[in-house]
């Protein structure tokens, strides 16, 4: 094992609860070989994945990789919705798709479209949404909520919506995160994800397959390794780490 995962495998060591752990790659649809790369070092290390697909890029041949890798049990994977066609609707200031410039109901017909596409190309799915860019507008959980979502996903700095009927499970480790605006290391990772580690949980990692390399790879091979065999580490979908934390 390689010495930037110490500082995690020492939280672990010393843990006195389970650590909980969930795992989110976001934009499928966007470059299936660099999925299907990335499908296959979970696939190696059998923990849980859950897929945030952009229902509007999704072809024919994501559709297949996705849904033979869970057919066959290849991969322990869930898919869910991410945003419609992952395109800034705001004219100024931060990208959002669902941003302050769009009305509930503009938003609400936007998710609507992309939940019902979504269906029609994976069947059931669960009903996690996770925002383009890993934000939007104050309405939005609410919109969410009455579309009939459990879930929303989004970053720790986004805060929570507080709204009734929606679970919040917020990325707390960004695999491409920066610090004082330079992204992290692998040294500086692996602090990141003691730090949550330690932290009230669960710990939850954002990837993005596209922009991952071999090295990335190889790394997250080892993080997988060291959670799916330590005791102090579990591992779940997002929907169903929601049920242990109904509002
Ligand atoms: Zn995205």
């Amino acid at each position: 094992m390689t010495g930037w995962l110490d500082p995690l495998r020492a939280v672990l060591d010393s843990a006195e609860r389970p650590v909980t752990f969930f795992f989110r790659d976001d934009d499928a649809g966007w470059d299936d070989e660099a999925l299907a790369a990335l499908l296959d070092v979970f696939g190696t290390s059998g923990v849980p994945l859950d897929v945030a697909a952009i229902p509007e890029a999704m072809s024919p041949h994501t559709v297949d990789l996705l849904a033979s890798r869970r057919e066959s049990g290849r991969n322990d994977l869930t898919v869910h919705q991410h945003g419609l066609a992952h395109v800034n609707h705001e004219p100024e200031g931060r990208k959002c798709e669902f941003g302050p410039s769009r009305s509930a109901e503009q938003q609400a017909d936007d998710i609507a479209r992309g939940r019902d596409l979504l269906h029609s190309m994976m069947g059931d799915l669960p009903a996690v949404f996770t925002p383009p860019w890993n934000r939007c507008a104050p309405w939005t959980a609410e919109v969410l909520r009455d579309l009939g979502f459990a879930v929303l996903s989004r970053d720790l700095s986004a805060g929570l919506a507080g709204v009734d009927g929606l679970v919040e499970l917020p990325i707390t480790v960004d695999w491409y995160a920066k610090r004082t605006k330079v992204p992290v290391d692998r040294a500086g990772r692996g602090e990141l994800l003691a730090e949550s580690a330690a932290g009230p949980g669960p710990v939850g990692l954002m990837l993005h397959h596209e922009v991952m390399g071999e090295d990335d790879r190889a790394d997250l091979a080892d993080l997988l390794d060291l959670v799916a065999g330590h005791t102090a580490a579990a591992t779940d979908h997002l929907d169903r780490l929601a049920l242990t934390r109904v509002r």
